[in-house]
């Protein structure tokens, strides 16, 4: 399957829509999930087109994975989480939903379960302020 530039994702890495932005540079935008899996939930979207990992140029996924690493300890530092979850799903039977590749940063705390995978719309406030928190601890 080919890369269609009018994902949701696409929308955002050109200013047509909004997002709680966490940090941008050359390579990548970071902004916080609305609908999380945990408080903190976090993703890392290179700006170079593809569906996925599989599509993916090796040279972007080498420039960003180092972003990815201190976007991690950015959000373990601003959120206290006791560990954290690194996800990225491709295609649809493996639970992909927007195609545009994303790097999924999941805090994870002690004794609470993760939520489900894109589905409880976060409170905005609460979103821009841990976007700020997540960007001072970069
Ligand atoms: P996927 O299922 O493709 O791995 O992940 C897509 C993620 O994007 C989901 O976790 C979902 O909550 C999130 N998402 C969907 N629409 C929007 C949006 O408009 N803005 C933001 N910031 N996240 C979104």
């Amino acid at each position: 399957m080919s890369y269609d530039p009018s994902n949701i994702f696409a929308k955002i890495l050109n200013g047509e829509l909004p997002c709680h932005k966490v940090h941008e540079d050359e390579v990548a935008l970071v902004m916080m999930d609305i609908f999380p899996q945990s408080k903190g939930h976090t993703l890392v979207i290179p700006k170079a087109p593809s569906r996925n990992l599989v599509d993916a140029d090796p040279a972007v996924l080498s420039t960003v994975m180092p972003l990815v690493q201190r976007v991690a300890r950015a959000v373990v530092a601003a959120t206290g989480a006791d560990g954290i979850r690194l996800a990225q799903f491709n295609e649809a039977p493996a639970g992909q939903t927007v195609f545009h590749l994303h790097f999924h940063l999941i805090p994870a705390y002690d004794g609470v379960a993760l939520g489900a995978h894109a589905t409880g719309r976060a409170d905005d406030a609460e979103l821009a302020m841990l976007a700020k928190a997540i960007a001072t601890k970069l």
